[in-house]
């Protein structure tokens, strides 16, 4: 049998979350709002507009770059791509050719190191909704800036094409900071090629285009790595291309029109916008500002003594992090490993659930007292996990913490200004929604700042929600 190898490359379309669009000012966070509100001229595609770029989506770009090790250009431009299509007005996307701001870079899985063609800069289109007959066009999202990330066709497998996006999800949005990258929001798209060669000979490469989940493009990238290989002796001898989609519903994919070449697009530089210097940009700066990757976070929580399976568990939830780093500063190994083992076992979850509400308090409030110093951080660990195994009272970690009590009026008068302010989720309680028991202890515990007793307190609500 004939032997095969998958070659993938993906093209990713992120959306950076700026306050403006990338050419006008307008407002750029369209989730919630009424169709065709945040539209001005400019990215209406008026005649007689001029675009000015945006300089924070420029510097965010860079900043990505960095994350992925590519190099920055020294001089980048935008050009014009051409093609008609109801959702873009001006006839034309802002986009980059020859000069896009990064080139080059990797991002390593699992020791393997996939390569990056490029990541350029342009702008995104409007969205058409398709009602029966009628197609309507709501162009809120036009001129949100969107880095487009294009790979090499280094990934070998649909599983590998998973993982490299989901890490890519990371470091857009927890190292660089620069994108919610939420797919289910339109934050991040996916086209991917492939391929299946034998090692003289070679596939079509077939693009799957527009895939809306992780699941699903590893399932189209399994269909059509199966469909290639099988389709061996009909390989032709020049390179081909087709577009394909998928319908999930189906589990199967479908030949879409045929796949534009670069010279369809008629590309020609952007003569509204000067080319870009980016030797404005300080890159030492944006470097530093780079949070740590999960790996890096395993490595230097290994170093501190933690197991490789605490360290992942910790690194791998944005909120274990967080509470592990503002409670592990000073600590002893022995203390940390304690802080570690409370981290990694939820013992701090702010998960509401009725049952365990009140011992929950107590560590809403054991880390409150923490966070105004009232504590040690040992001392606090150790008031966590005997609080959790129960082996002291609440009354003993209350004496322990040297509290000051809270007048009962005092709490009164709170809540019920905590109530009159959100009517909605007061109505909700009522009819029945009793987990928001929760919200409302949330809210109140935050006025708090440490004072009262969560105990005392969430009585008194409890009476005030039921309208006692
Ligand atoms: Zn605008
Ligand atoms: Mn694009």
């Amino acid at each position: 049998m004939t032997k095969f190898e998958t070659k993938i490359g993906l093209e990713i379309h992120v959306q950076l979350k700026t306050k403006s669009k990338m050419f006008c000012s307008c407002d750029n966070n369209a989730e919630g709002k009424k169709p065709n509100t945040l539209v001005c001229p400019v990215c209406l595609g008026l005649p007689g507009t001029l675009p000015v770029a945006n300089f924070q989506a420029i510097e965010w770009i860079i900043k990505t770059g960095l994350a992925f090790n590519s190099e920055i250009s020294k001089i980048s431009k935008f050009d014009r791509k051409h093609y008609f299509y109801p959702d873009l007005p001006k006839g034309y996307q802002i986009s980059q050719l020859d000069k896009p701001f990064c080139l080059g870079g990797f991002l390593e899985i699992s020791g393997k190191k996939i390569r990056l063609n490029r990541i350029h800069l342009e702008e995104d289109a409007g969205k058409l909704i398709h009602r029966g007959t009628k197609s309507l066009v709501d162009l809120n999202r036009a001129g949100t800036p969107l880095m487009e990330i294009v790979t090499e066709p280094d990934i070998s497998s649909p599983k590998e094409a998973g993982e490299f996006l989901r890490k890519l999800v990371k470091i857009v949005r927890d190292v660089a900071q620069v994108s919610d990258a939420n797919m289910e929001k339109g934050h991040l798209r996916c086209d991917a090629n492939i391929s299946v060669n034998d090692g003289k000979k070679m596939s079509p490469i077939v693009e799957l285009k527009n895939i809306n989940s992780f699941r699903f493009i590893e399932k189209a990238l399994l269909i059509e790595e199966k469909l290639l290989a099988e389709d061996y002796p009909n390989w032709p001898e020049k390179r081909a291309k087709k577009t394909k989609g998928y319908d999930s519903d189906r589990n199967t994919t479908y030949i879409q029109r045929e796949k534009e070449e670069s010279k369809d697009y008629r590309y020609f530089p952007e003569p509204d916008l000067p080319p870009i210097d980016t030797s404005v940009f300080d890159l030492e700066k944006l470097k530093s500002e780079l949070l740590e990757s999960e790996e890096e976070k395993i490595i230097r929580l290994e170093s501190l003594g933690l197991s490789s399976n605490n360290a992942r568990l910790i690194a791998d939830d944005k909120e274990r992090f967080k509470i592990f780093s503002s409670l592990a500063t000073g600590l002893k190994k022995d203390d940390l490993l304690t802080l570690a083992k409370a981290v990694v076992n939820n013992y701090f979850n702010f998960s509401f659930s009725e049952n365990d509400f009140e011992i929950i308090n107590e560590y809403v409030k054991a880390i409150e007292d923490l966070a105004s110093e009232k504590i040690n951080r040992k001392l606090f660990s150790e008031i966590v996990l005997n609080i959790h195994t129960e082996q002291i009272s609440y009354s003993k970690a209350k004496e322990t913490l040297g509290q000051d009590e809270m007048a009962e009026d005092e709490a009164d008068l709170l809540i019920e200004d905590i109530l009159t302010k959100h009517p909605d989720e007061l109505n909700r309680y009522r009819s029945g929604e009793k987990q928001l028991l929760g919200f409302f202890m949330g809210q109140i515990m935050a006025h708090l700042k440490g004072k009262g007793n969560p105990k005392e307190i969430s009585s008194l609500l409890r009476d005030k929600l039921e309208g006692k």
